[in-house]
């Protein structure tokens, strides 16, 4: 992939996501530049009909672009289950309804896991990260973390399916750690390590 050093002095984070807005404002804020989010601009989501993570942080960040005419960086990520195939992958919002109820969605995580003969509990954390330019011009990079599902959940920091993931090699779940932690080893951080390679080469050390 091209690579292009990130010079402006703005940079709007393409989601309405709480949780995802903390932490990937956390990753930037060494860059010292103004970061914004999609409710700064009032903006509607786009409808995400990728077929792969990547392909739905492109469609998010091109169409934050697209509407405000400022460089945008986009999330989307998600956790597959090896016991079911891989799902709710880059369904996991939706797992949790229109009324984004993540209770909801691990309680139903774990009927769909009661339910398998053998389960191995193996999951992954997947995070694709993209840049959009003004001009075009794009960069898209992924990161992994792989752990073990555990239940009931634990922890009460981070957001989404954190309290039921155990990164491995730790015993806590992410919602049970400290989340600079959680920055250093997580699959959004191993994408943004990429992206810094891409982009931010002011931030390698
Ligand atoms: P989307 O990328 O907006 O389609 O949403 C992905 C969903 O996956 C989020 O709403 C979260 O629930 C979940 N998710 C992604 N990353 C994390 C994470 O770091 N911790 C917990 N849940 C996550």
């Amino acid at each position: 992939m091209e690579k292009r050093v990130f010079n402006h002095k703005k940079l709007v984070i393409a989601s309405h996501n709480k949780g995802k807005i903390i932490e990937i404002s956390d990753l930037l804020a060494p860059l010292n530049i103004e970061i914004l989010s999609a409710h700064d601009f009032d903006l509607e989501e786009p409808f995400e009909n990728g077929v792969t993570f990547e392909e739905n942080a492109l469609i998010k960040s091109a169409f934050v672009t697209h509407k405000t005419g400022l460089p945008s960086i986009s999330d989307d990520s998600g956790i597959c289950f090896d016991d079911l195939n891989g799902e709710p992958g880059i369904y996991s919002a939706r797992w949790a309804g229109l009324n984004k109820d993540f209770n909801l969605a691990m309680c139903n995580i774990n009927k769909a896991i009661k339910e398998k003969k053998d389960p191995n509990y193996v999951c992954q954390f997947i995070c694709a990260l993209s840049i959009s330019w003004p001009d075009g011009f794009d960069v898209t990079v992924s990161g992994q973390v792989n752990g073990k599902y555990t239940w009931p959940p634990r922890g009460k920091k981070g957001f989404g399916y954190d309290p039921i993931f155990k990164p491995l090699g730790y015993n806590i779940t992410f919602a049970e750690m400290d989340p600079l932690l959680k920055h250093k080893i997580s699959h959004r951080s191993i994408a943004f390590k990429k992206l810094i390679n891409f982009c931010f080469p002011s931030l390698k050390r």
